[in-house]
Order: structure tokens, then sequence, then C-alpha cells
């Protein structure tokens, strides 16, 4: 029986791990990853103040050999559907199950000016590159901003402008440097709900951050953001998420929808395809009850979803123990500067709305961030 899983991020991470766990010797599982490494993004922002080196926030994934998974270091080229198989460097690898995590891809060259005006930490290079620029940053205005729908991790543009804002204060530089953001959203966090959107709004008034809502960045300029609306930011420094789409592998094998993302069923990630899974921010997963129609795309999303594929591949192969269907579960937080955070916890498939709790920021939470990053870096590997 093979298993392929496509990508080591933090859904196929999982899903080649519990995989493994479950079934033993009654499967070979290999995954693909055209990094090396494991790298875990929840842990940019800190990269981009300082706090943490490369080496801090990174893993080896050959390290995965020792619990009997195949990791193959490889770009995958095309997936057949038809054949069941799957092109890495130049070779077929056929499949019996196959669960595709790939992610997003950035694809910054949408928007005029934007990869040559702007920085952002959406990957660990850039993280680096910011964190040098905010160092000799010495005052004026900072424009934070998300250019477009969708995005990964709804609170980290915000989470961004937070830690910004502190770091220049403690600087002392907090009287000579502006916070000026941006988005296409009607509030902060919008699936989370308008209660958690207003209070998060009202916290970046109270930093004197202020925000511009619903506008669509078209161009960027050496010192201006140019929105759909004609109206304009200046800037002096621009951190911009940069546009997201689904890896063009997965957009040529056909199994994209008018969302451009992988449609499944929300319960189970099977996509319409036999034996093919899908998880994390490669999908579109609908929100009948929600306050967005899709699920916003998070790695404790991507968690849960591989876990719960891993467990009902194990069930069907093994003919033992229960299937089990995901309830949009996943919690999330918000760190805000100085040793805070916030929390969002929540479930969102409930009905007749998500069933989400918000707890303010404070130091608890802040430590079970700094644990949040601890676990990842070691239970996997
Ligand atoms: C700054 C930042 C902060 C974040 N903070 C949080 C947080 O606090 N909580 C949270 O839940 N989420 C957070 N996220 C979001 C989270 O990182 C993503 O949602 C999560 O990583 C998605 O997991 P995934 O497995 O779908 O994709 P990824 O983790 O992106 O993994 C995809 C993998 O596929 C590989 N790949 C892609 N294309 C190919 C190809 N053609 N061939 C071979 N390999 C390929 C990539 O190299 C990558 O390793 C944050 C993201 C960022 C950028």
């Amino acid at each position: 029986m093979d298993i392929l899983v496509l990508g080591c991020g933090i859904g196929g991470l999982v899903a080649s791990n519990v995989l493994k766990e479950r079934l033993g010797d009654r499967a070979d599982v290999t995954v693909v990853d055209k990094m090396k490494f494991f790298r875990f993004p929840p842990s940019y922002p800190w990269v981009m103040l300082g706090e943490r080196k490369p080496e801090q926030v990174q893993r080896k994934l050959e390290v995965l050999r020792k619990k009997g998974i195949k990791v193959l270091t490889g770009e995958v080229s095309a997936i057949d559907l038809e054949s069941r198989s799957v092109q890495v460097n130049g070779s077929g690898l056929s499949y019996d199950y196959l669960v595709i995590a790939l992610g997003a891809q950035y694809a910054p060259e949408r928007i005029p000016g934007l990869l040559e005006n702007s920085h952002h930490i959406y990957d660990l290079d850039s993280a680096l590159r910011f964190w040098r620029a905010l160092k000799e940053f010495d005052g004026g205005t900072i424009a934070v901003g998300v250019s477009s729908l969708p995005f990964k991790c709804p609170a980290a543009p915000y989470e961004a402008a937070f830690l910004i804002d502190h770091y220049f204060r403690e600087r002392g530089l907090g009287d000579k440097v502006r916070i000026r953001f941006f988005t296409p959203e009607g509030l902060p966090l919008p699936s989370a709900g308008p209660d958690i959107g207003n209070s998060t709004f009202e916290f970046m008034k109270s930093r004197g951050i202020d925000a511009k809502f619903k506008v669509k960045l078209k161009e960027v300029k050496s010192d201006e953001a140019v929105f759909e609306d004609g109206s304009t930011i200046r800037f002096d420094l621009l951190f911009a998420v940069p546009p997201h789409i689904c890896p063009e592998v997965v957009q040529r094998a056909g199994l994209t929808d008018q969302t451009g993302w992988i449609p499944v069923d929300p319960a189970t990630m099977r996509t319409s395809y036999s034996n093919v899974y899908a998880v994390g921010d490669i999908t579109a997963v609908p929100t009948p009850s929600g306050f967005v129609p899709y699920l916003p795309k998070a790695g404790v999303f991507a968690h849960r979803q591989a876990e719960i594929v891993a467990n009902n591949l194990a069930v069907e192969i093994k003919h033992r123990g229960r299937e089990k269907a995901w309830d949009g579960g996943g919690a999330c937080f918000l760190m805000t500067g100085g040793g805070q955070a916030g929390f969002v916890k929540g479930t969102w498939f409930a009905k007749p709305h998500p069933d989400i709790e918000f707890h303010s920021p404070s130091r608890i939470w802040y430590m079970q961030r700094v644990l949040f990053e601890k676990y990842w870096m070691r239970h996997w590997f």
C-alpha cells in the first residue's frame, strides 16, 4: 500500500507522522517536499523582530526517516489522477492514496510594483530582510496591510502591526513612527465575527494604529500604495501580505474549482477524486453557517484536517477503529507586543454561527504561544 503525501509543511508533516504511526508496516508513507527543511511560519513574527534565528524555526526533514517515513526532496511537477501517479524530479511515483498538502503559493507579480517596493514575513528570507529594514528605520510612516484575499493566518498582519508598533516604542521612537493599516476585509479577523473584529479594531485605535478597510491594493510606487478605489497611502516603509494562489501543479491537474482552490468535503477532506485528499491552505472549505463563506487559511486547521485524514485512512486500511468527522475546531494567538497575546478559540462549523471565544491579551496567552512553538519544533521530529 503506497500513501503519497505532497508537501511537508504543517499539514503534510502531521499527516505523514500520524499515518506512519498508525499504519506501521501496513503502508509505505512517502512525503515529498521541494525544501529539505520544515519551517514554522508562526515563528516568523519573532524572526521579524530579531528574536529568533533561522535555525530555531526550522528542522531537517531527513529526521523523519528514523520513524520509517520516506522523505523525498524534489518539486512535484505533475499530478495524474487517471494513472494515479505524480511526477517528482522527472520520475513517476504511483500511489494508492494521495494526500495533497502543498499550501499556497505567493504571486506578488500580480500587483505592479509590489515585489520591488514592499516587505513581508510570509517566508523566512523575507522575514529576515524585513528585520534588517526595521533595524535601520528611524522614523516615518509604515504602511502594514493585506494586498488581496484570501491570505493565510487571519491574525498575522494585525499581529505584525502591533509588534512593529511595540518595537518602535521600545526603541523610544514611538512618536516618530506612524502605522497605517489597510486591508480588503471589512473588519479585522472577519471569520471570527463582528464582536471580535470590533474589539480588535478598538485595540488598534488604542495603540494609535489607523486602519483603512475594504480596499484592494492596485499598484505600489516607491513611496505610495494605490488602491482600486483611487485612494492612496504614502509610506516610508511598506509591509504587504502578497497575493496567494493555488500552486500551479494542482491547477494543471484539474483539481481546483471556481474558488481557485481544491474543493473538499469539510468533514473528511475528501476531494471529488477517489482516494485523493487535500488538507490545509490549498483547500477551499465551505462554512455554511460561518461569518465568511470559506474557512480562513491557518496552520491549526491544516493540523486538525491532517489528523482526521490520517485517522480515516488508517481505519479504512486496517478495518479497525472509527472514522472521524472534523467539526471545524481551531484556535489562534494574536501577539500584541511586550510579552502579551490574545487568544481566539472556536468551532467554525457550529450552528447557527461559529462558536468562538476571544481572550484579551495577557502574559498567560503569550506563554502559551511560546509553548505552541516549542511543541511544533519538538513533537513531530
Ligand atoms: C507570518 C505567519 C504567521 C502564521 N501564524 C500562524 C499561527 O499563529 N497559527 C496558525 O494556525 N497558522 C499560522 N500561520 C499560517 C500557517 O503557517 C499556514 O496556514 C500553514 O503552514 C498551512 O499548512 P499547509 O500544510 O497547508 O501548507 P504549508 O505549511 O505552506 O506547506 C506546504 C509545503 O508544500 C511544499 N511545496 C509547495 N509546492 C511544492 C511543489 N510543487 N513540490 C514540492 N513541494 C512543494 C512547500 O515547500 C511547503 O513545505 C502563519 C503564517 C504566516 C506566514
